[in-house]
């Protein structure tokens, strides 16, 4: 008898360990699911916030040439306020790292002002392309990477 009961405890605690681990799965996934939406709603709010960041107008008032005239960084055209975009110099998420954190999200997004750029749309819309381009790139190598097992 004793060892009946013995047997019955150790059934107990194998299936509470699995329930707990369940939870802990459970819980993991929302978490990571709140995680997703905080991104979502903080990314956008805090670019916003960004437009009226000191070192970010500097940049802009720095490109202007005359009265509503602006110079590219890259193609040095001149162009007017709505043909231009302030543009991170290193793009506000690492094109190779990835996401890291908030920190790392805050620290680059509110740079210094040699870290903004005035761009003409084109000139952006190509250099969007190609760190779109290299995110890509690395997002692959990583999964492969992670494939062989480095
Ligand atoms: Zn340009």
């Amino acid at each position: 008898m004793p060892r009946k009961k013995k047997q019955s405890n150790l059934d107990e605690e194998i299936q509470k360990q699995a329930e707990e681990a369940l939870k802990a799965e459970e819980d993991a996934k929302k978490e990571k699911k709140r995680q997703i939406e905080l991104r979502k709603f903080l990314i956008p709010t805090l670019r916003r916030a960004s437009y009226r960041w000191k070192p970010r107008t500097e940049c802009n008032k720095d490109a202007r040439v005359e009265r509503g005239v602006y110079e590219c960084a890259m193609c040095n055209g001149h162009f007017k306020n709505k043909e231009i975009v302030i543009d991170h110099v290193d793009p506000v998420v690492d094109v190779e790292k990835g996401w890291v954190d908030w920190n790392e999200f805050v620290d680059r997004m509110f740079c210094e002002q040699e870290g903004f750029q005035v761009l003409c749309k084109t000139c952006h819309g190509v250099k969007t392309n190609l760190e779109e381009k290299m995110r890509v790139k690395f997002r692959k190598d990583k999964k492969e990477k992670k494939k062989n097992g480095n």
